[in-house]
């Protein structure tokens, strides 16, 4: 055995950006960074030699033909000020993964989300042509590791069938709501088509993390640019581990309790 086999895989950052915006609602201002953060994120990614990918060219590749040092850039949800930040982006040569929950497209969302403008239907196109790929953030954003089975389901193809629908290609990408899911949802959405889906895990991702619950690191607004570059560099945050944590654990169980009159709810319907 070789010195090298027994060395931990090299930590790789997937962000995890909600809002950039100057003004976001009371609700959102924790998961927002401003348009002059997000602009010194992008300097520093450029400083510390990142280069952004897709979350679908990261899984897609075998680790050995990735770029050497790849950063992967990822929004959730759909607020309508993702134009702004994707022209940043672009503007750099810069690509990134939003994942779009199709529930709240042209409206203002509410369930378990932020109430803000969100992205219109008629802009993923647009969006698509600045580098952008577009993967889906359910429906409805519900939990779907605690959402009776046919709810995760329609949460895991519904999203998939309007947005191929909207572009006219495959959507390939998943973003679990929340960020939580258990072994039976990751297979569902395996079997539902997708080739990735991120989880949250506040954590490192590397080439041996679990295609269908890649770590991330989530960007708010107390996220300086000091931490991250220090998660450019590979430092501030644990490795993402292979097994789910206990705490995690106990926090499934915590929301499956108080989902109880919701699910049984949907048993009758
Ligand atoms: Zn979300």
């Amino acid at each position: 055995m070789t010195l090298r086999s027994t060395q931990p895989p090299e930590p790789i950052p997937i962000l995890l950006y909600h809002a950039v915006t100057d003004r976001p609602g009371p609700d959102l201002a924790t998961w927002s960074v401003t348009p002059a953060r997000f602009r010194e994120h992008l300097d520093c990614m450029r400083d510390e030699g990142r280069t952004p990918i897709t979350v679908s060219a990261f899984v897609a590749t075998p680790g050995q033909e990735l770029p050497e040092r790849p950063v992967v850039v990822t929004f959730d949800d759909g607020y309508a000020d993702f134009v702004q930040a994707a022209e940043e982006m672009a503007a750099r040569g810069l690509v990134s993964t939003l994942y779009v929950t199709t529930g709240v497209l042209d409206g203002s969302p509410t369930i378990g989300m932020p109430s803000a403008p969100m992205l219109t239907a008629g802009q993923l196109t647009l969006l698509e042509a600045l580098g952008v790929e577009v993967g889906a953030h359910a429906h409805h954003h519900h939990h779907v590791d605690v959402a009776p089975k046919s709810v995760a389901r329609d949460e895991i193809r519904r999203p998939k069938a309007i947005l191929e629908d909207l572009l006219g290609h495959p959507v390939v990408s998943y973003a679990y709501p929340h960020g939580s899911y258990r072994e039976a949802v990751r297979e569902q959405v395996r079997a539902a088509g997708y080739t990735s889906a991120c989880a949250v895990r506040n954590a490192f991702s590397s080439v041996a993390d679990n295609p269908f619950s890649l770590a991330r690191l989530t960007v708010r607004d107390f996220t300086t640019t000091d931490t991250l570059r220090g998660w450019l560099r590979g430092i501030g945050a644990p490795l993402a581990p292979k097994r789910e944590l206990i705490r995690t654990k106990v926090w499934r169980v915590r929301r499956w309790v108080a989902a109880g009159p919701a699910r049984q709810q949907a048993r009758r319907a």
